[in-house]
């Protein structure tokens, strides 16, 4: 987290240099890379194949065999033996110390290759180092909190309650079986963390559905797992597009769980389709984070730093700010140092030392973007700076230049998630007004409030009708405090990153007991 002392700059690119064991990983011996299912590399029978490309040059990286129908229930199968067990102990029985005990050896791999997870942060999810380190400190950090909640949370039975003279209680708590986590391509690593490690730690067999434009570091740790000593069919990954692998997911009637995190639109039909299974769900979505600047912050230390959040991986993170309500004694001041950061921005391919704004993920995400920047001004937003399409030179990659618009309270240039360095700036003439603005969108992830007067910020920050409500500063995520959406951002289950998440990998049932009648 940036504060005051140091100086504001955004997440910037140190010159990377790619591993031979990513290149050698993605290369696979000349064969594209399989699902891994049940402890081997599967190819599918679809015949399928999609490539997986670096944004900021349009080079392919690796071809990977797409996962069909049949694979699906091969995985839910091979998750399923695993979980029960063939003949003897299935995951659900082994020791929590023994599971945990696997899970600290698939991080010490990891982090031997650290480099191959920065390649497949840096070169297939296009960002720039200094995040993609960030990012892959995650893997043992989410790791470790979850071994720790593991070991605290009771399984199996539970206190009894005697009911009546005759009968008894007690709670059973159980892992649900097979449960599948469907993955966003923006943080690869840090969400196949927040949802692979409380999964497996309370005893559930996982599938990973990872995002089909960033499917490397999935595979990468499915092989690592196996390097581990996992049993065959406890980590499975099957990489395809939503539509064909991740719907054949949710229809699968034996997947008992699914752990979504992605767009709103794509997570109520997952939903839809759950419902008619009986497959519980969890949601963690899409937002649109606001930020409001009171008249006592100044213009322009705040201004850089709500630039700062605006652009961490150029605004395709989820909880980030892309609305801002300020003082109106302050935001001239406050929208010129806002422009200039956001004007300053070193624009570059990902992978060259000083890059602060490289390419978007793919070209549907640069047409949605450079849409909703014409939308802003047709809308009614001034336009500060006006977005459109930028050029780095030698690189045919996916880049846009950032946009800022001034709004009023009238005019709402900016109803949707629009995932790049794009914000809109109202001023306004009280922390009411602001919040009532704030709180009138659909979405509800983060939201921040900046002042001096840090005690009248935390009365405003529990106003807002987001799961993450921060004061003076943003995209703060801490182990131990759920990380969750309200609104159209989230759905039931206690968020990530909190005890209540790995409840949320189990289920509890009630068992009555009375003597056998006579
Ligand atoms: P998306 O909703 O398009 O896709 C997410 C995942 O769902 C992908 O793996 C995709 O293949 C799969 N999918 C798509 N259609 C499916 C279907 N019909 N059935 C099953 N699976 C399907 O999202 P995206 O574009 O990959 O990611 C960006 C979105 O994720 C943004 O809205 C962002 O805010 C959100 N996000 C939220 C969080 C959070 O923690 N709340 C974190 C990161 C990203």
């Amino acid at each position: 987290m940036a504060t005051v002392a140091t100086e504001i700059q955004a997440l910037t690119a140190a010159a990377f240099t790619t591993p031979a064991k990513f290149t050698d990983f993605c290369h696979n011996g000349g064969q594209p890379l399989g699902g891994i299912v049940g402890g081997e590399s599967i190819a599918g029978s679809m015949n399928a194949t999609f490539q997986t490309t670096d944004p900021g040059s349009q080079e392919v990286l690796a071809t990977i065999c797409e996962m069909g129908e049949a694979e699906v229930a091969q995985a839910v199968s091979a998750a399923s033996r695993a979980f029960h067990g063939d003949a003897g102990q299935g995951w659900r029985d082994v020791d929590v110390q023994e599971r945990i005990a696997l899970v600290n050896k698939l991080v010490e791999l990891c982090e031997r290759d650290r480099d191959v997870f920065l390649a497949c942060e840096i070169l297939d999810g296009g960002k720039v180092s200094e995040l993609a380190e960030g990012d892959f400190t995650q893997i043992r950090a989410c790791a470790e909190y979850f071994c720790g909640v593991a070991q605290k949370v009771a399984m199996g039975d539970g206190p009894a309650l005697q009911i009546g003279d005759e009968a008894r209680g007690f709670t059973y708590r159980e892992p649900w079986g097979v449960v599948a986590g469907i993955i966003p391509w923006n943080y690869p690593i840090v969400l196949t963390s927040w949802f692979m490690f409380p999964a497996l730690l309370a005893g559930n067999t996982v599938l990973i559905k990872p995002a089909e434009d960033t499917p490397l570091s999935a595979l990468y740790i499915a092989q690592l797992a196996i390097e581990a000593g996992f049993p065959p069919g406890v980590i499975n990954v099957l990489p395809g597009r939503g539509e064909i692998t991740g719907q054949c997911i949710a229809e699968h009637p034996e997947v008992r769980y699914i752990s979504f995190t992605g767009s709103p639109g794509v997570g109520q039909a997952i939903l839809r389709t759950c419902d008619r299974h009986g497959t519980r769900m969890k949601r963690e979505m899409g937002g649109n984070g606001s930020a409001i600047v009171l008249d006592d912050a100044d213009p322009e230390v705040v201004g850089r730093l709500v630039g700062r959040y605006t652009n961490q991986h150029y605004g395709q993170t989820c909880c980030t700010i892309h609305r801002v309500f300020v003082a109106s004694n302050i935001a001239d001041d406050f929208v010129e140092a806002q422009r200039a950061f956001f004007a300053d921005l070193k624009i570059g391919y990902q992978a060259d030392e000083g890059t602060q704004l490289g390419a978007v993920v793919n070209p549907t995400q640069r047409r949605r973007i450079l849409q909703a920047q014409e939308e802003a001004v047709a809308r009614g937003g001034q336009m500060v700076l006006g977005g459109g399409a930028a050029e780095v030179s030698g690189r045919d990659g996916f880049y846009i230049k950032p946009a800022l618009y001034r709004t009023t309270p009238e005019v709402d240039c900016n109803p949707a998630e629009v995932f790049h360095t794009f914000a809109t700036v109202c001023p306004v003439n009280s922390a009411e007004e602001a919040l009532a603005l704030a709180n009138s969108s659909p979405y509800g992830l983060g939201a921040s409030i900046w002042t001096r007067d840090v005690e009248r910020g935390v009365a405003l920050a529990k106003q807002f009708r987001d799961g993450t409500c921060q004061v003076n500063c943003h995209n703060s995520i801490a182990y131990g405090l759920p990380y969750g959406g309200q609104g159209i951002s989230g759905g039931p289950g206690g968020g990530v990153n909190c005890e209540e998440t790995f409840l949320d990998y189990t289920q509890v049932k009630a068992v009555y007991v009375t003597d056998y009648p006579g």
